[in-house]
């Protein structure tokens, strides 16, 4: 299985990677949709209408942000994102999509101008008027003290996380330099992620209709796993340090 990936890998000129959840489980952030750890099987997720429409949606959206900031806040890059690291260094990744929100790709010493962050970045906060960054940690201190709800220093306006919510319009730029590197690619790599969220799941199919090889490792089968040129069931710290090893 590794030959292969390495063999696809070595074939290859501009090679894009594309993460889900489930690579930074092993750095102890649940994902979504492994049965009975996955967020969502503990809550369901708060729609964006709801969050700019009720007060309440915003004070519950600013609890349970403070819940997994215990975790996220503390999380360090795993094997899975060293390996990939260590591939962009060598020069024949272009990008790295990722549907993450926490920013280990960034601490694992990928360059940010390589990094396509399809659904935001839970680090920090933006305001939904003006676009005026945020930082998270006066914030959540002012919320846990007695839940003041914030507000942009500069307009007035809403602000949340810098993620992209359930029913949030998805980033236009992110989109459009998402689509690119899937274009110019020749192979197509995506790890951890069910491939059941769309716009981004479309990417895989994208790079593979315009004649890129397509590999996808997870530890669960996924809907894409029979166009796939390889599919590797199996951990990806494990995995992916193996073949850097090779
Ligand atoms: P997902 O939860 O739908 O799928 C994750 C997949 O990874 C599952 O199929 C699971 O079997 C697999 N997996 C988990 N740990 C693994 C491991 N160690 N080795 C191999 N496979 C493993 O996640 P998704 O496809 O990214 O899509 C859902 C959404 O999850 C995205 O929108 C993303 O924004 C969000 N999310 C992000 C984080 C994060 O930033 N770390 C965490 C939770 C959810």
């Amino acid at each position: 299985m590794s030959q292969k990936f390495i063999e696809l890998i070595d074939q290859s000129q501009r090679v894009v990677v594309f993460t889900g959840a489930g690579i930074s489980t092993e750095s102890g952030i649940p994902d979504f949709r492994t049965p009975g750890k996955g967020i969502w099987t503990q809550n369901q997720p708060i729609e964006f209408k709801d969050f700019l429409k009720s007060e309440e949606a915003r004070k519950e959206t600013w609890r349970r942000k403070i819940q997994t900031d215990k975790v996220l806040s503390i999380a360090e890059p795993n094997a899975g994102h060293e390996a990939i690291s260590q591939l962009v260094q060598s020069g024949k990744v272009s990008s790295v999509i990722t549907q993450n929100i926490d920013g280990l790709h960034q601490k694992s010493g990928v360059p940010e101008a390589q990094i396509i962050e399809l659904h935001g970045n839970t680090t920090y906060c933006v305001c939904l008027e003006c676009d005026t960054r945020h930082e998270l940690q006066p914030i959540m201190d002012a919320f846990e003290q007695d839940e003041t709800l914030p507000l942009c220093r500069e307009c007035d306006g809403i602000v949340k996380t810098a993620t992209i919510s359930f029913g949030q319009p998805m980033p236009i730029e992110e989109m459009e330099r998402a689509k690119k590197a899937t274009l110019q690619c020749d192979l197509f790599i995506s790890i951890g992620s069910s491939l059941v969220v769309y716009p981004a799941a479309g990417f895989p199919q994208l790079a593979k209709q315009n004649n890129a090889k397509l590999v996808i490792l997870n530890r669960e089968p996924t809907q894409l796993d029979e166009v796939a040129d390889l599919v590797i069931h199996d951990e990806i710290g494990p995995t992916l340090k193996s073949m850097i090893a090779v």
